[in-house]
């Protein structure tokens, strides 16, 4: 787990729960191959770019991982089968299936507690402060899914949102020619996620989980393009759902 900006100034809060295909040397490569630990599988390409970004332009914490989420799905909560995933689209996990639930606890304990430790920290000395807190995970998808159409260039899921979701969906329509997704592909659940519902949704945190296709992504301008894209539209967004929750 990485920081970058801790104490920024900004009112948001950028998580990238799948920032990285990196596999701890003691657990080899998970008996895959290179291609599938280079496959979103693995993490959100280009998703980090994006986070790390967004953490400069607008001077605001960003808590990262450092590892694969076939290691350990950092946004799934331990009774999810998608923790430590034994299938992960389709794909056998090999050095999962063969975990032993002390191998199960090692991996919570190097992995998931300090994550999830320290975005609770840093937002409890934001609220501690009295700052403004908008909690935003940024991700990316495959739109390349075995049976499923995905035309969407940006995903923004988000349920109890205190209007930031929503007021983040009417901005990018209204600015940009994007095919914007309300809660597509995915929705928040709990079952499966942890970030959003754990963290923001329990403190009544205005946040939204970004979700923006893998091929969109791809080039430098495409990502510099992203960022300068919601540098803007989450300026005005904080702007608008600060004043109205105030
Ligand atoms: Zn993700």
């Amino acid at each position: 787990m990485s920081t970058l900006n801790p104490s920024g100034t900004s009112p948001y809060v950028f998580t990238c729960d799948h920032a990285s295909n990196r596999i701890p040397r003691r657990i080899g490569q998970m008996g895959l191959s290179d291609d599938e630990m280079l496959s979103h599988i693995a993490w959100d390409p280009g998703a980090l770019e994006v986070a790390k970004g967004l953490s400069r332009a607008l001077n605001a914490p960003l808590i990262f991982s450092n590892y694969s989420r076939l290691v350990l799905d950092l946004n799934r909560p331990p009774s999810s089968r998608g923790h430590i995933p034994e299938v992960s689209a389709g794909i056998t996990i090999p050095a999962n299936r063969a975990a032993s639930p002390q191998e199960r606890e090692a991996r919570l304990r190097a992995f998931f507690l300090p994550y999830h430790g320290a975005i609770s920290d840093i937002i409890e000395t934001r609220l501690d402060r009295a700052t403004p807190t908008l909690l935003v995970a940024m991700h990316s998808f495959t739109g390349d899914y075995p049976g499923e159409t995905r035309p969407w260039h940006i995903g923004v899921t988000h349920r109890f949102d205190m209007g930031l979701g929503a007021e983040i969906v009417r901005l990018l329509r209204e600015r940009t020619d994007l095919c914007i997704g309300d809660n597509e592909p995915y929705q928040i659940d709990d079952v499966d996620d942890v970030t959003i519902p754990f963290h923001a949704e329990k403190r009544g945190l205005p946040n939204a989980l970004i979700e923006m296709r893998q091929d969109t992504l791809i080039s430098r301008h495409g990502i510099a393009e992203t960022i300068e894209r919601f540098s803007e539209v989450f300026g005005l967004a904080a702007a608008t759902v600060l004043e109205a929750i105030r």
